[in-house]
């Protein structure tokens, strides 16, 4: 193969695969493949689609993890695809295939399975904002958040990206946000069909319902839940 990574590739690579946690997946979006950080400096092949280019982009993405000074495995019992013909199955089966990966993640400090944990009990935390590039050259404000919770088995701090927590605890924890004496649940359309229908609006919208915007009683609210409908669950009793 003639091609060879440019020095801004290999520059991103360097930080990014460094970055990257043993046991920590790297999926480069289209590529059909998907390799995994098994040691400090040891990538693994794991996953290729049965497709044409999905060979050659591994021998390329390969070529760079290379010239970034990674060791790269492709073991005899690498996971086999063939993708199917229709787009939103094949993007139906690759966010499975996603989840059972993030099913497999472990406490980094004692092995336990992260998906064993009580994912309900997170606390949401904002990190900061930072200047995102987007493709067209120019940035935008980001806001990065991270769910925090405790290891069941051995009480260490874990902190999961909240892609990664999708993945791993599913819509309804995600959905969930924890700011200490209360909790906020967003409302699916069906819940709110349950309500209307059980009466709870006839005369207003009821107390422990509110819209959410972009802050809450001062705080940020998380992006992701800018715009929903959602049910305020008082903890301690005191209050209400
Ligand atoms: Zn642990």
């Amino acid at each position: 193969m003639d091609w060879k990574p440019n020095e801004d590739l290999i520059k991103w690579g360097n930080e990014h695969f460094k970055a990257l946690s043993v046991d920590a997946m790297w999926t480069p979006q289209d590529s059909g493949v998907q390799f995994m950080k098994t040691a400090e400096d040891t990538f693994q092949l794991v996953f290729m689609y049965n497709h044409p280019t999905a060979r050659e982009h591994y021998e390329k993405l390969s070529l760079l993890l290379k010239e970034c000074g990674y060791k790269v495995l492709e073991p005899d019992d690498v996971e086999v695809q063939t993708p199917p013909l229709n787009p939103q199955m094949q993007m139906q089966m690759e966010h499975e295939h996603k989840q059972k990966v993030a099913q497999g993640w472990k406490c980094p400090e004692c092995g336990y399975p992260l998906a064993n944990n009580d994912l309900d009990n997170h606390i949401l935390e904002f990190v900061e904002t930072i200047d995102a590039e987007l493709d067209d050259g120019t940035t935008a404000p980001l806001e990065l958040w991270r769910y925090m919770l405790a290891c069941n088995s051995c009480g260490y701090d874990l902190s999961v990206d909240p892609d990664d927590f999708l993945l791993l605890a599913g819509d309804e924890a995600f959905m969930k946000w924890n700011k200490g004496e209360e909790t906020l649940v967003a409302l699916t359309r069906n819940n709110i069909v349950d309500l209307a229908d059980a009466g709870c609006f006839e005369e207003s919208v009821p107390p422990f319902i509110t819209l959410l915007g972009k802050t809450y009683k001062d705080e940020k609210v998380p992006p992701w839940m800018w715009g929903t409908t959602v049910r305020i669950v008082h903890h301690g009793g005191e209050e209400e």
